[in-house]
């Protein structure tokens, strides 16, 4: 009898022949339903078949890759561990691999040392279905999983009889006995996701007090970390228990919603118009699908990116409460670091003191106007040359009443009402603009990060402040009246 390389050789070259004649002539495209159903079926089989075989050659790998290093057969191929070494010959990812290692572990049997024969597997019975073709990967993880997660607090005979019973589940058994409703037609094969269950109910069972309850583990596994700068941005990463997700997603909804994308035109918007926000110029037929892109570039900011100026915000306000335990004697103060030279340049960088981090000089511009940011200047040798003080942080009665002069952030489209708006210097303070009403209107956190990069341009017209927008906004780029959808006209008296 050949060997299994070879025959498998020898099957490779019929199915790439088939596989290329189908091809070749579209034949696929074609198939009937009827067809098309047999072939994802058959394609099953023969994929669990496979899968099978792929298995308990990796019982090898495993298996020969303890002990000596040299002697290792991951050694031999220039791999470090088992998963690499399978991930390179059979062309898969990691986790495929991995899931590979695993299941070769629960099915692999040692050697008796008297006779040389085979010991039962772990899971003799899975490993019989899996022998039969009819079990892959995916089934034998899903039978298995809930089982190795209590595997201490169950007993090697408990083990066994549930090997025995998913095992039979497996082949098509009824596991309640119940010989179906027509004996004739064959019981459809259970899925992984039913084996899966099974198991589950099978632990419930075998392990009732084991299960932790799932709020102390959440406990347990709650965190949140902050990490090291990469590629000018730091990575967070975390487990929130469900009540400090849902608050956050609070929080955040209530700064992005209403989701409005667009910018409203500066004209008044027709009335069917008004609610979805967006451009409103009055288009011609050909220009309708265009005006639809439009409204999309408008806030080209990805959900994600949203989730994160809103979170800024979050952060900018909840700093800027007073509410917070004061350090130092003071009320919780980001300070943020850079040289007179860069800010007045308009390039380079600047550092968080607390981190060291450094933060671009749009950054530490807008940390002049925010409070809970303080920005110290220094020049070329090092020496202080200014300190943000409250001097130039608009106080509370200003802030008050630019709050309910502009509602909101004024930029046109956006809907960040006033509490979490930060007042900005239309005139940098630096340059000699005044804290004064007349010289500060509210933008949102994200709107005063970016305003250096857009086309927006802000000037106070007689203490009312106006904006001009792109030429997408409008193509005659006068100076419109800001207003924040949250803007509460003054009732005639
Ligand atoms: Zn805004």
């Amino acid at each position: 009898m050949n060997s299994i390389v070879a025959r498998l050789r020898g099957l490779e070259e019929t199915l790439d022949s088939v596989a290329r004649d189908a091809f070749d002539a579209e034949e696929i495209p074609r198939l009937s339903d009827q067809d098309a159903a047999e072939l994802l079926a058959l394609t099953g089989r023969i994929q669990r078949r496979l899968e099978g075989v792929q298995i308990d050659a990796t019982v090898l790998v495993r298996d020969r890759s303890e002990g000596l290093r040299d002697e290792r057969m991951t050694t031999k191929f220039g791999c470090s561990r088992p998963a690499d070494l399978v991930r390179t010959l059979t062309g898969s990812d990691t986790r495929g691999a991995t899931r590979l290692v695993k299941a070769a572990g629960l099915v692999r049997r040692d050697l008796g040392f008297s006779d040389g024969a085979f010991l039962p597997a772990r899971y003799q019975a899975l490993r019989e279905v899996m022998v039969s073709g009819v079990l892959g990967v995916a089934g034998l993880l899903a039978a298995t999983d809930p089982l190795e997660q209590s595997a201490r607090r169950i007993s090697d005979e408990d083990r066994i009889e549930a090997d025995r019973q998913l095992a039979d589940f497996a082949r098509g058994a009824d596991p309640d006995g119940d010989p179906g409703c027509d004996e004739a037609a064959p019981r459809p094969l259970p899925l992984p996701e039913d084996l899966s269950v099974l198991a589950k109910v099978m632990v419930a069972y075998l392990d009732p007090d084991g299960a932790e309850p799932a709020e102390e583990a959440a406990l347990r596994g709650r965190y949140f970390s902050i990490g090291k700068v990469r590629d000018g941005a730091i990575p967070v990463r975390g487990n929130l228990l469900p009540e400090v997700a849902g608050q956050l997603g609070l929080l955040m909804d209530s700064l992005l919603n209403p989701r409005v994308n667009g910018a409203e035109a500066p004209e008044e918007a027709p009335a069917d118009k008004a609610e979805r926000g967006g451009v409103h110029f009055e288009p011609s037929a050909e220009e309708e699908a265009g005006v639809e892109e439009d409204l999309a570039a408008a806030d080209t900011r990805t959900p994600g990116q949203k989730r994160h100026d809103a979170l800024a915000a979050i952060l900018t306000t909840a700093a800027g409460s007073d509410l917070f335990p004061h350090l130092g004697g003071a009320a919780p103060t980001l300070v943020v670091a850079a040289t007179a030279a860069d800010l007045a340049a308009g390039h380079g960088w600047g550092s968080v003191a607390h981190t060291g981090d450094l933060v671009p000089i749009s950054a530490a511009l807008q940390a002049g106007c925010a409070g809970g940011i303080q920005r110290i200047l220094f020049d070329e040798n090092g020496c202080i040359v200014s300190i943000g003080t409250s001097s130039r942080i608009f106080n509370v009665l200003q802030r008050r009443a630019i709050m309910a002069r502009d509602g909101g952030c004024i930029i046109p489209g956006c809907t960040i009402p006033a509490t979490w708006c930060e007042v900005h210097h239309v005139q940098e303070h630096a340059v000699g603009g005044p804290t004064h009403t007349d010289n500060g209107v509210l933008l949102c956190w994200f709107h005063h990060r970016t305003l250096h990069l857009t086309e927006w341009v802000i000037r106070l017209n007689r203490g009312v402040p106006e904006v001009r927008g792109p030429a997408w906004w409008d193509p005659h780029q006068h100076w419109h009246r800001a207003r924040s959808p949250h803007r509460r006209e003054p009732v005639p008296g």
